[in-house]
């Protein structure tokens, strides 16, 4: 038998690795008009169920010990000569929106097998242990607020609260879906131990690397975001005999506040990003004055101080708004997150790593929210970002080059390396 070689020679199996994807992504597959494909796997439903069963598989068949969590969240577990050392976690998430793509989420729980693969077929073994983890609904669109697997996680929401919130799209409490898809798991959550580092490879789902021409991202941080449901209650009347001066119109109201938030992002400078992404309207019909709309204005900012200005600025244009229709407006919060920064020591290991693999890389935050932030608070952690086509993720033309899928594991292979304190035996 050959010696094992040195650790910092190991490279992961590309083709393994998209192997698994690909399979990975069979589960509530969507096929487009031109041949792109991407997912829908809604957190806790049948398609997440069958997607964690087999990323549960493939973990018990690499031999690793794998416990679920009470909020449903999965930890695998690869053993480290000391048992006592805290280990080393990739993960990511493995549900996706409704017209979500397969890399998203899954490229970094994906990435984390593979890396435990390497690391068997090398014979390497590590002081620390290492694990894989994957976070339930970081999505978010099935039940708010985002990333909240890792958030109860870490204990930023209390478990109780998270098992009662309820599903936007058929009220299902999570809790009982939990048990339902089988996943209400006998581990306590949050958790008992610190990881000693958090590492998360995940596509960078915008056009920034792409554009450059560069293949890692180094990312420092993830903005702040902030997600409002605005409730606007008018009046429900006939439009054909309901005068335009006596309108009470929620939807005339909807299409203001999206106009304000484009307007407002304007004000704010380059950094500030809104979008009203989701309005639905009551009774819909063609003939009638809406009673009724719920929208929802997502705001995101690197600085927190900008987010609470637009946050401000957005609550007195309702108030005026309400007042001049003659509607009532309400709000309500789904989600609210503080600008995170990762840790320096590891942002510049991923940087070195990179450059060390020959790769272009460039320092950048985050626009989307990630588990990585919530990590953040219990261990130092860091991201690779790897470039996304067109720029194009939530949509399931998403793609990411085999060569930077490659590049990208092998960066997080390298920094999980130098955090495992590896052994050549
Ligand atoms: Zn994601």
């Amino acid at each position: 038998m050959s010696a094992p070689p040195d650790p910092s020679e190991l490279r992961i199996d590309a083709d393994r690795l998209l192997a698994r994807i690909d399979e990975l992504g069979q589960i509530g597959r969507i096929d487009g008009p031109n041949g792109e494909w991407g997912n829908a796997r809604l957190a806790l439903t049948d398609e997440d169920r069958a997607g964690r069963d087999l990323v549960v598989a493939w973990m018990r068949d690499l031999g690793l010990d794998v416990v679920v969590d009470a909020i449903g969240n999965v930890v695998a577990t690869r053993a480290g000569v000391d048992s006592t050392l805290a280990p080393v976690m990739v993960g990511s998430h493995i549900d996706t929106v409704g017209t979500g793509g397969r890399f998203d989420g899954n490229l970094g729980v994906l990435a984390g097998l593979e890396i435990v693969e390497t690391l068997e077929r090398a014979g390497v073994t590590t002081e620390r242990p290492f694990q894989v983890a994957f976070f339930t609904d970081e999505e978010g669109s099935r039940f708010a607020p985002d990333m909240l697997g890792s958030l109860v996680y870490v204990g930023g929401l209390p478990l109780e609260e998270a098992l009662d919130l309820v599903a936007a799209d058929d009220g299902a409490r999570l809790g009982d879906e939990l048990e339902r898809i089988g996943y209400a798991g006998p581990v306590p959550c949050p958790t008992a131990s610190a990881p000693h580092a958090y590492l998360e490879l995940h596509i960078e789902q915008g056009p920034i690397l792409e554009a450059e021409g560069i293949t890692i991202g180094v990312v420092e941080g993830v903005q702040g975001i902030s997600w409002t449901e605005v409730v606007i209650v008018g009046q429900s009347a006939h439009a054909g005999t309901t005068p335009m001066r006596l309108r009470h119109d929620p939807v005339y109201c909807a299409g203001a506040i999206a106009t304000y938030v484009r307007d407002l992002t304007r004000h704010l400078g380059a950094e500030q990003v809104g979008t009203v992404g989701r309005i639905d309207v009551y009774p819909n019909l063609v003939n009638v004055v809406p009673a009724r709309v719920v929208m929802t204005v997502d705001l995101r900012n690197t600085d927190d101080r900008v987010l609470q200005e637009a946050e401000s600025r957005l609550g007195t244009f309702l108030d005026e708004l309400a007042g001049m229709e003659g509607v009532s407006i309400t709000t309500n919060s789904l989600a609210r997150f503080e600008p995170v920064e990762f840790d320096a020591s590891m942002v510049d290991l991923v940087e070195a790593s990179a450059q060390r693999l020959g790769h272009s890389t460039k320092r950048m935050p985050s626009g989307a929210g990630h588990d990585a932030q919530m990590l953040a608070r219990i261990c130092p952690t860091a991201m690779v970002f790897t470039p996304s086509v067109n720029g194009l993720s939530h949509n399931i033309a998403e793609f990411t080059e085999a060569t930077d899928i490659a590049a990208g594991a092998n960066v997080l292979l390298q920094v999980v390396l130098d955090r495992l304190d590896v052994r050549r035996s």
